[in-house]
């Protein structure tokens, strides 16, 4: 594998396959993006698949879909084109014989050890811990071992991990995020890098990875940070040169409990489905936990790795809250004019309501300017127009309050079926002002009328857009509905 001399900056994003992305590690991955870009550097993908028993069927591919949707690129990471495919992912299942190898060295360089302890042992060792409120931490046995007793376990073919030595002393790490980091070293434990199946485990992969990847930064969940020590430790026991980490403080829940994916809204697919565009779920992201963006900042990638500042990200706790997610999402609706809105909905549009494929592009677009008054979601768009688009179900509409309602619509009817001219808003809106001369009525009196014919709704976009949208046959068709409906 080609190793990299030159100082760019290489990060790389390392999520295991357990299912879609959760939002704490879409953070975490858009930072990286926004870091990488800032710098004129590169971004990795890594699939940390070691644990084979928690590596979930499609979850892969289901991460890379997220990731997609959000608009982060990755880089080749063997010869550093951008590109954006299976080839650019590095799993580490397919990597354990150069684990094996590294393991092998650390081995001659006495940095590790064998460690035969049946699981019973270990157990106690724990039990002991826990009674005395200690962590657990392996008590260095086998460290001890005589020559006699090695060479006699290794007769017998007894299955044994091999252990990383720490020394009893201080690991320090330099945080981005955190500033110093101190662990004490008796802290520290001798944590296990080669299983007994012969497996490395992700501390050791990680660090032979992102040594074989040159990567020069390591920004990850702080729930990484008690393996940092271990695997600076191995950096340096390899004399490699060692990367510089920071470990990004983890989201809490609007009750200040750390963010699971039980609550609900906490993955990018939930996100997704609920009508949050990619665009306003980055950037409110890339804001949490540093100071607020400007309010015309941000609103795209590009933008916000422009602005993007490691040491605005202070530690501490951060909330994640769906509400201020969705408030973001309004704001960038309404920067979106109709047209940007179609664009990014159409699909899901002409999927819901499939007689929207046949409407002209300009009624497709008007669609939108219905739907999207006051939506805090694209889905609320949608779900807006269902009213409108499909025809009113006349039986659970309420026509009591609305006394002159068979009056104003025959009046209606036979407005549209004696005016051929053109259909547009205006002609719409002269219709309606005929309507009200002929009838002698206007506002409520008129105009609920209509709309519940039309709708269904009390409430809703303005009327002329309604009808304009609809069209003359439409609105004759549901009109003589409803006289029908009312009649009977
Ligand atoms: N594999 C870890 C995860 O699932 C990340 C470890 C790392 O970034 O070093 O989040
Ligand atoms: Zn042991």
């Amino acid at each position: 594998m080609k190793q990299t001399t030159s100082d760019i900056v290489r990060v790389r994003f390392a999520p295991s396959p357990t299912g879609g992305l959760h939002i704490g590690g879409a953070r975490t991955a858009l930072l990286n993006y926004l870091f990488a870009r800032r710098a004129g550097g590169k971004l990795f993908l890594r699939i940390e698949d070691t644990d084979v028993e928690r590596a979930l069927a499609g979850a892969v591919e289901a991460l890379q879909a997220d990731l997609d949707w959000l608009g982060i690129r990755f880089d080749d990471w063997s010869d550093g084109e951008t590109l954006h495919s299976q080839q650019n992912l590095l799993r580490q299942s397919q990597r354990q014989t150069r684990y094996a190898q590294i393991a092998a060295e650390l081995q001659s360089r006495s940095a590790t050890y064998k460690c035969w302890c049946p699981p019973e042992r270990l157990t106690l060792l724990r039990q002991n811990a826990a009674q005395k409120n200690l962590p657990p931490r392996y008590d260095k046995h086998c460290l001890r071992l005589t020559q006699c007793e090695i060479d006699e376990f290794t007769a017998l073919g007894r299955p044994y991990v091999v252990r990383l030595k720490m020394l009893d002393k201080p690991v320090v790490i330099d945080d981005l995020f955190k500033e110093t980091v101190a662990f004490a070293g008796r802290n520290l434990d001798d944590p296990i890098l080669i299983r007994s199946d012969g497996a490395a485990t992700s501390i050791l992969a990680g660090v032979v990875d992102d040594h074989d990847m040159g990567i020069t930064h390591i920004l990850r969940g702080e729930e990484w940070l008690p393996s940092t020590p271990y695997q600076k430790f191995i950096f340096e026991a390899l004399a490699w040169p060692t990367p510089c980490w920071g470990h990004l403080s983890m989201l809490l829940d609007e009750s200040g409990r750390k963010l699971s994916k039980r609550i609900g809204n906490a993955t990018v697919e939930e996100i997704r489905v609920a009508g949050v565009l990619p665009q306003a779920l980055c950037r409110y992201i890339a804001g949490l936990g540093r100071g607020n963006l400007k309010p015309d900042a941000g609103w795209t990638l590009e933008s916000l790795a422009q602005d993007f500042d490691a040491e605005a990200y202070r530690s501490g706790e951060i909330i994640y809250a769906h509400t201020a997610l969705l408030g973001e999402n309004q704001r960038f609706i309404q920067r979106l004019s109709d047209r940007e809105l179609w664009d990014s909905l159409a699909s899901q549009l002409i999927e819901r309501y499939p007689e929207m494929r046949a409407r002209s592009d300009e009624r497709q677009v008007a669609a939108i300017h219905l739907g999207r008054e006051g939506a805090k979601t694209t889905r609320q768009i949608i779900d807006n127009l269902s009213c409108i688009i499909e025809r009113p179900n006349l039986a659970t509409v309420d026509f009591s309050l609305q006394t002159r309602a068979t009056f104003v619509i025959a009046a209606y009817i036979d407005e549209l079926k004696n005016n051929n001219s053109g259909w547009d808003k205006d002609v719409a809106k002269r219709f309606l002002e005929n309507v009200a001369v002929r009838t002698g009525l206007k506002g409520a009196a008129l105009f609920t009328s209509l709309r519940l014919t039309l709708t269904g709704q009390p409430h809703g976009p303005k009327l002329t857009d309604i009808i304009g949208f609809l069209g003359r046959e439409e609105c004759l068709e549901r009109a003589k509905k409803a006289i029908i409906f009312l009649k009977g």
